[in-house]
């Protein structure tokens, strides 16, 4: 059975809607979301309520964490905390309490599933998976074949050979039978990899690709002028930076 991983929503409506509609063209049943629904964009309760109707496996992320007042919001940049701060005032406290009952990570067995927002190291510290070096001492801390992750707003695949070989797939791999691998799905309301469509992945027992999704980035960018939300992050949206 196909499973969408979708990650890093980030309060953007229009770009979960062209997502979800992929999704269903394509027939996939089963949605797993991998954390931050809110944070940076204009639509957050939107956002949280639409997640929770078709997604079977929901996590926090960092910036769910911080509109609930779960993590610290002195290291986020001035730009994440205006965002997170603006969000905040906007929930209903049905999703704040929704968001704050969520996990940071999760194992789904017996398909050999991690699925974590940041690391699997240290999922609370929210570091990020940038290097290969980085992938590689995260491969010592899950157990599973597969690690999904999200958090950079990067999408890329990590292969770990038998041989303890790394290497990196930009868009799709077919799984090996002894091969583990951590897998990035990108981020669905705020790709920073200069390609401003909306990312995903898909993946089957056999394998695993990006894909990516067109969306009105001006409706989104519309909206976030309305909301007095910064300008560096409606510019950034379009240029997927
Ligand atoms: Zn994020």
């Amino acid at each position: 059975m196909p499973s969408a991983v979708i990650s890093d929503v980030h309060s953007n409506i229009e770009a979960l809607g062209a997502v979800l509609e992929d999704v269903r063209r394509r027939g996939i049943g089963r949605i797993l979301f991998l954390g931050d629904a809110v944070g940076y964009g204009p639509s957050p309760n939107e956002c949280v309520e639409l997640l929770k109707e078709v997604c079977e496996v929901m996590l926090a992320g960092n910036h769910d964490r911080a509109v609930t007042g779960d993590t610290p919001i002195e290291y986020f940049n001035e730009n994440a905390r205006a965002a997170v701060l603006w969000t905040r005032g906007r929930m209903s406290p049905e999703n704040i309490a929704l968001l704050r009952s969520l996990d940071i990570i999760k194992i789904l067995e017996p398909e050999g599933l991690c699925l974590v927002h940041s690391t699997p190291r240290r999922p609370e510290a929210w570091h990020y998976i940038i290097t290969l070096a980085d992938a590689e001492v995260n491969f010592r801390y899950f157990e599973q074949k597969v690690c999904l992750l999200g958090h950079s707003h990067t999408p890329f695949i990590v292969e770990k050979t038998p041989a303890g070989e790394l290497v990196l797939h930009r868009e799709r791999v077919r799984f090996s039978v002894s091969s583990r691998y951590i897998i990035n799905a990108g981020s669905v309301g705020q790709p920073r990899d200069r390609d401003p469509r909306a990312a995903y992945a898909v993946l089957t027992p056999d394998g695993a690709e990006i894909v990516r999704v067109d969306y009105d980035i001006g409706e989104t960018q519309r909206k976030m002028r309305e909301a007095g939300l910064p300008a560096f992050l409606i510019e950034r949206l379009g240029e997927g930076v």
